[in-house]
């Protein structure tokens, strides 16, 4: 390893995670457990296995339309913007649709410090850059119930902090698509776009994940109408709220 791979790999491993975010904007308790169970057993949540395979076969498709993928290999912050750049911006002159699955990879998005000296580097499910202007990232929520109404705010935070990428590297006026689906694949599209109030949002609740990692704050657990759909309520010891399904086993 030269001391080139050591920028971006020490990056990456500092940097928070838009779905980190989203969690955390869930509930705070919830990303703390999410650190620790993780580990252990990624699918806590036969849902959450169910969302992700969806999330694949769609992905795989789309990849499949972009043809042969070379692999390529970046060393440092800069060189991967660099590359994301120029990778978005062909594919808006292409009209095509860029996706990301667990295994494949056709671009990510990089804020170098969201809050002071950590930055954010996460991959959206895809970036629609058929209108052939301005990318749109694309997130799929797979829930028991799409809501009707506008995005729930933790998705709107995870989506803000991929448009927060595509705005370091240029890109104005950027929107997200999030495509909430059931389970019977009903649903609806919601548009977000990237206020100077969303901004704002989004940097004071990384500030405060970035404070509670760090053990400078406690983290405090969210609504607790959440408790009974949460994955962690048979491992939450942060409140006493009752558990009303019998855990697995
Ligand atoms: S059970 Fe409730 S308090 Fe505990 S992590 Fe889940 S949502 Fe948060």
């Amino acid at each position: 390893m030269g001391a080139r791979d050591t920028e971006l790999a020490d990056f990456r491993r500092s940097a928070i995670s838009p779905s980190r975010l989203r969690l955390f904007c869930y509930c705070e308790s919830a990303a703390v457990l999410e650190r620790q169970a993780s580990r252990d057993d990624p699918w806590l949540t036969t849902a959450a296995l169910r969302g992700f395979l969806r999330h694949e076969i769609h992905a795989k498709e789309q990849i499949a339309l972009l043809g042969q993928l070379e692999p390529v290999e970046v060393w440092t912050v800069g060189e991967a913007m660099d590359f994301v750049e120029i990778t978005i911006r062909r594919a808006l002159r292409q009209r095509i649709i860029l996706a990301n699955s667990a295994n494949i990879r056709t671009f990510c998005t990089i804020v170098p410090e969201l809050v002071p000296g950590r930055g954010c580097y996460g991959y959206p499910d895809a970036l629609d850059c058929r209108n052939g202007a301005s990318p749109v990232v694309v997130e799929a929520k797979y829930r028991m119930f799409a809501p009707l109404g506008p995005a729930w705010t933790a998705d709107k935070i995870q989506c803000a902090a991929y448009l927060a990428g595509l705005v370091e590297l240029g890109f104005t006026d950027v929107h997200a698509r999030i495509a909430y689906r059931d389970s019977c694949d009903r649903g609806g599209d919601v548009s977000l776009s990237y206020t100077a109030e969303l901004e704002a949002k989004l940097k004071a609740i990384a500030r405060r994940l970035d404070s509670v990692e760090k053990g400078l704050d406690e983290p405090v657990s969210g609504d607790p109408s959440r408790c009974p759909f949460c994955m962690f309520r048979y491992i939450c010891a942060c409140c006493d709220r009752p558990k009303p399904f019998p855990p697995p086993g």
